[in-house]
């Protein structure tokens, strides 16, 4: 049996970069452990039998504002410029999401300036003395009609349960603008890497000191291993053995379909807040800038079963949490990171953070620049 420096179960974002770094870097050996039979974890992207590049587990807009981050993954890919903008489907017709002038004026037929916009907000904002719901968020600052329209059909859908009901970080997380900006993120890098996600976790982890094993669960094999430490990039609910219960998650059910038309909708994902089970379309051609005659899009249905995408954030999850917490700090050989391991909505850009943190930790180095 061979005795490795490190075991890391999950090859997503948090898995792969710890493993590249660790092996690259500080020439330790890695077996690089996931259940799924492929690298990249969430973000995993292939081409589909008519040849389109699509995203396995949803569309993924890589932005960030953190020049480490970018410069780390720069290493190992080319990128494509693209700035993310969404549509929703209201009342018949296609507007800006986030909300800014132009969802409102086309919404209600107004010619409202940014002055008069602001102005109309506050008007319509519900005052609310402790801000602590998703909703609360909202109707504090554009009033219940647009909360109605645009947020509240939505959240219903996506997390099971009203905004009333949920932590105010869901909701926050979508800006209110009075501009015309509809750009989804503004963060300083906004970028699709040029080949694919999962060319860049190829460069990432295909090393000697690199030894992948898929399609294995973690479980299955872990008394058969030999290694010093563990890096777990899986749920921390199931290493424990759901010993306090599970910690809920909201999942997800992909539709995928290809269509012999070049063109589907005007941008790469349309919201459906209202109508229909699925939350929204993903045509990937619009994200990739691929050429092709046919087009592939994505109906995403959520889901209380299934692979575990979305904590769902409500204080008694949070507690729950903490007491896993709690056991996992009392293994200083177990190394808990990424959206499953911390229970927490990450985007890429921060785990990818996360991870490089840890190996600062883990290599005893001190600051961000010398990580990457
Ligand atoms: P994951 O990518 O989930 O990787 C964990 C891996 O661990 C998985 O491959 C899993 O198979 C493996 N694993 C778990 N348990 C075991 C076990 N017992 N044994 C072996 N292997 C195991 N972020 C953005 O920045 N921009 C976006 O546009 C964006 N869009 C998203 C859209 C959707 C639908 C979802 C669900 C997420 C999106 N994200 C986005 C978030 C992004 O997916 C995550 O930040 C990122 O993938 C987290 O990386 P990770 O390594 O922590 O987890």
């Amino acid at each position: 049996m061979q005795h490795y420096d490190y075991v890391i179960v999950g090859a997503g974002f948090a898995g792969s970069v710890l493993a590249e770094r660790l092996a690259s870097q500080a020439g330790k050996t890695i077996l690089l452990i996931d259940k799924r039979s492929h690298i990249g974890g969430n973000a995993y992207d292939c081409l589909n039998e008519d040849g389109i590049l699509i995203h396995q587990y949803g569309p993924h807009i890589f932005h960030t504002n953190s020049p480490e981050v970018f410069a780390y993954l720069s290493q190992f890919t080319e990128w494509r410029p693209y700035e993310h903008r969404v549509l929703a489907s209201v009342d018949g017709k296609l507007l800006p999401i986030p909300i800014n002038l132009d969802t409102v004026n086309q919404l209600y037929g107004y010619s409202f300036t940014s002055e008069e916009l602001a102005d109309y907000f506050k008007s319509v904002g519900e005052p609310v003395e402790d801000i602590r719901t998703s909703e609360d968020v909202v109707v504090s600052q554009v009033g219940r009609d647009l909360y109605e329209k645009f947020f509240r059909g939505y959240t219903r859908k996506q997390w099971g349960v009203d905004p009333s009901q949920l932590d105010k970080m869901v909701t926050s997380r979508i800006p209110t603008r009075t501009n015309q900006d509809d750009r989804y993120f503004t963060d300083e890098f906004q970028y699709m890497p040029l080949q694919g996600y999962t060319k860049m976790f190829e460069k990432m982890v295909d090393q000697p000191c690199i030894h992948q094993l898929l399609s294995t669960d973690f479980k299955e094999v872990k008394d058969q291993l030999s290694f010093d430490e563990l890096i777990y990039t899986g749920p921390v609910d199931e290493y424990f053995d759901y010993c306090y219960g599970k910690l809920p998650y909201r999942s997800l059910r992909f539709d995928h379909q290809t269509l012999d038309v070049a063109d589907y909708q005007p941008v790469s994902v349309v919201n459906y807040p209202n109508d229909h089970a699925y939350t929204r379309i993903t045509e990937y051609k619009k994200l990739t800038g691929q050429e092709h005659p046919k087009t592939s899009i994505t109906f995403e249905y959520p889901q209380d079963e299934g692979d575990p995408y979305y904590p769902v954030p409500r204080p008694e999850n949070a507690a729950l949490y903490r007491r896993y917490k709690q056991l996992a700090d009392e293994q200083p050989s177990v190394h808990f990171v990424g959206r499953l391991g911390t229970y927490r909505y990450y985007n890429m850009d921060q785990v990818v953070a996360q991870a490089l943190t840890l190996y600062k930790k883990l290599v005893g180095i001190e600051s961000l620049q010398e990580a990457v």
